[in-house]
């Protein structure tokens, strides 16, 4: 299960309003993409979903149960960051193990799960070493590997792929992708990368300065554009 609703939110910093009441649903099981300039609040909008930020007002739902005041250990929903945030020290198996840990998950299953992650993520023959002798694009794969054995209701990526070089990116997005086939688990993936969100998004959210612009697949946004800003982002002449 995973689907998410946001009904009437609204974040503000202080006297800054950076999301206006802002309706949204994602359905269980789509691969959704937020995609808009920087600075126009998608980081700020994952963060509310993930419980992160607190919204200022509004509801969020998570499989039509109000999550609003959950606490973002306990909404079932696993980030993935663009700076990996794995533990130097530890090996790759140690840093994948260490949610499951915290959750109290034994130790059987914790192998289960981490066998199962490093095959799907081709992880399998490093799982011995530590960060520092990967290279990005593996260490990329350990951070998904270390939300994927949380068993999440939805995955949310924050730009996962901007520290990574052009040809390792192409890579990565098809691996996601792929991923997303397998596990069939909602996914929301955010980006300023037009080619990112058109080839892997089941559904592309279009926010400028907190609004929705448009939302649609991608041959939808690419063949009605419902303005000059969507047109530009998605790259049709309009
Ligand atoms: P994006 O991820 O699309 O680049 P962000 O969600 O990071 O955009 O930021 C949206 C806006 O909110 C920006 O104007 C940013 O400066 C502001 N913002 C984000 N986080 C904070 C914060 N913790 N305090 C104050 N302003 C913030
Ligand atoms: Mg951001």
């Amino acid at each position: 299960m995973g689907q998410i609703k946001l009904n009437q939110v609204t974040k503000s910093f202080g006297d800054v309003n950076v999301i206006p009441p802002l309706d949204l649903t994602i359905e269980d099981g789509e691969f959704t993409v937020f995609v808009g300039p920087s600075g126009c609040g998608k980081s700020t909008l994952l963060r509310l979903i993930a419980g992160l930020e607190d919204i200022s007002s509004g509801q969020i739902q998570i499989d039509g149960q109000d999550a609003t005041n959950v606490p973002p250990a306990k909404r079932g929903l696993a980030m993935v960051f663009q700076s990996y945030a794995l533990y130097p020290h530890m090996s790759v198996r140690k840093n994948i193990a260490f949610p499951m840990k915290m959750a109290g998950i034994d130790e059987a299953e914790q192998n289960r799960r981490i066998e199962s992650a490093a095959k799907a993520l081709n992880l399998t023959d490093y799982l011995d070493r530590r960060p520092g002798q990967l290279s990005g694009g593996q260490r990329q794969r350990v951070a998904i590997g270390r939300a994927i054995v949380r068993e999440p209701a939805a995955f949310l990526f924050d730009e996962p792929l901007s520290n990574l070089d052009a040809a390792l990116r192409v890579g990565m997005r098809l691996e996601i992708s792929e991923l997303h086939k397998r596990l069939k688990t909602t996914m929301i993936y955010v980006t300023h990368d037009q080619v990112e969100a058109m080839t892997m998004a089941d559904k592309i959210v279009v926010l400028r300065a907190g609004n929705i612009e448009q939302v649609g697949s991608p041959l939808d946004l690419y063949h009605n554009p419902r303005n000059e800003f969507v047109a530009g982002f998605i790259g049709s002449p309009k």
